[in-house]
């Protein structure tokens, strides 16, 4: 019992990086697109940098991942290099997370939730809703269809170290520890999907209630972490789960120096989680003993996705392309870079 609760030697980790086109705002502003993947696994940053004389040079640094995507890349493509190799595993008990992590604006919730047209968001695209898609077709095979799997979704947010349901008017949720060391989220909905359709409601139905807030960066910004999670049960008991989790913006400091005090103490929440998952994952991937999962509540929450049976992780790192963003698309690729 004891031994699967520990770090296992094969756990996975893809890390991929995925580039947006240059934005209206952004091409108005004459802002420089600065990033160039050379190949499928390599992404470039063209800094300019000023001299002490106030010329300028470029200075180019060069990062390496599973894969890199460029700003033509659709969300199908990024997903067969992602989440995709991992969804049969849920069909195996396994724990699958696939993280959307990056700066606000860079396209986070475009690759989890769907491409954006306006104001409104069309979920069909997204991840989410190609993960439930490969479920139901998985499950319509001969070798799965005989387990008797049901389906079940589950979306809430964590937003400043508090868990809330957004299947059910962002009710707040209480995380206990076992002694075992499970974690259980009480009380969170677990709907009972049937059909990607289905999937898709439960999906609109929780962006509806996402927490969002103005920055100076972009309307649709996001100051928590949401997690959808698509559920196997068989006869009642957890059989597998796939987590997809649309993390909040890793930007700090300059960004939100101008906003006021309650978005300087999320930005704080911020950090502290994602650093924490940051350690969590490099804990994983090294096999160590100690995981510091109580560190956040994100990392918490998620505890039984990394130490399952069978568990495997991919993250999407999104970046910007402009100039202006340079800076958080350096933190951004430093940070994937610490993870893979
Ligand atoms: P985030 O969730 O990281 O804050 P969004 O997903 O809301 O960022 O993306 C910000 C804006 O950029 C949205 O209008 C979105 O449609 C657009 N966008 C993001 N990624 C892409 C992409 N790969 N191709 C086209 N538009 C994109
Ligand atoms: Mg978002």
């Amino acid at each position: 019992k004891v031994s699967s609760l520990e770090p296992r030697e094969d756990h996975r980790i893809c890390v991929c990086v995925r580039k947006r086109p240059l934005n209206q705002r952004e091409t108005t502003m004459k802002d420089l697109d600065i990033i160039t993947i050379p190949s499928d696994n390599v992404v470039m940053v063209h800094e300019s940098k000023q001299k002490v004389d106030l010329t300028r040079y470029l200075e180019n640094q060069t990062f390496c991942f599973d894969h890199a995507f460029d700003d033509t890349a659709s969300n199908e493509l990024v997903y067969q290099f992602t989440a995709q190799p991992l969804v049969e595993s849920i069909f195996h008990k396994g724990m699958a997370t696939c993280f959307a992590y990056g700066q606000t604006g860079s396209g986070k919730t475009h690759t989890m939730g769907g491409a954006f047209s306006g104001r409104d968001q069309d979920c069909s695209k997204g991840i989410y809703a190609l993960v439930a898609r490969d479920v139901f077709l998985l499950l319509q095979t001969a070798a799965y269809e005989k387990l008797g799997l049901k389906v079940y979704g589950t979306f809430f947010e964590i937003y400043g170290g508090k868990v809330y349901d957004l299947l059910n008017l962002k009710k707040k949720l209480q995380v206990l520890e076992d002694g075992n060391q499970q974690v259980q989220v009480v009380g969170l909905q677990e709907q009972e999907v049937c059909c990607v359709e289905d999937v898709l409601n439960l999906v609109e139905l929780g962006n509806s209630c996402r927490t969002s807030g103005q920055t100076s960066v972009n309307a649709h910004s996001s100051r928590s972490h949401a997690v959808f999670q698509i559920i196997l049960k068989s006869g009642g008991k957890l059989h597998g789960k796939f987590s997809l989790v649309d993390l909040a913006g890793n930007e700090r400091g300059a960004d939100t120096a101008k906003a006021n005090r309650k978005r300087q103490l999320e930005g704080a929440e911020i950090n502290k989680s994602l650093l924490a998952l940051k350690e969590c994952i490099r804990a994983l991937g090294q096999n160590k003993s100690h995981t510091p999962f109580r560190a956040s509540k994100l990392t918490q929450v998620l505890r039984d996705s990394f130490i399952g049976q069978n568990s495997s992780t991919c993250m999407i790192a999104t970046i910007s392309p402009g100039m202006a963003s340079c800076e958080n698309t350096l933190n951004t690729l430093r940070y994937a870079n610490r993870v893979k």
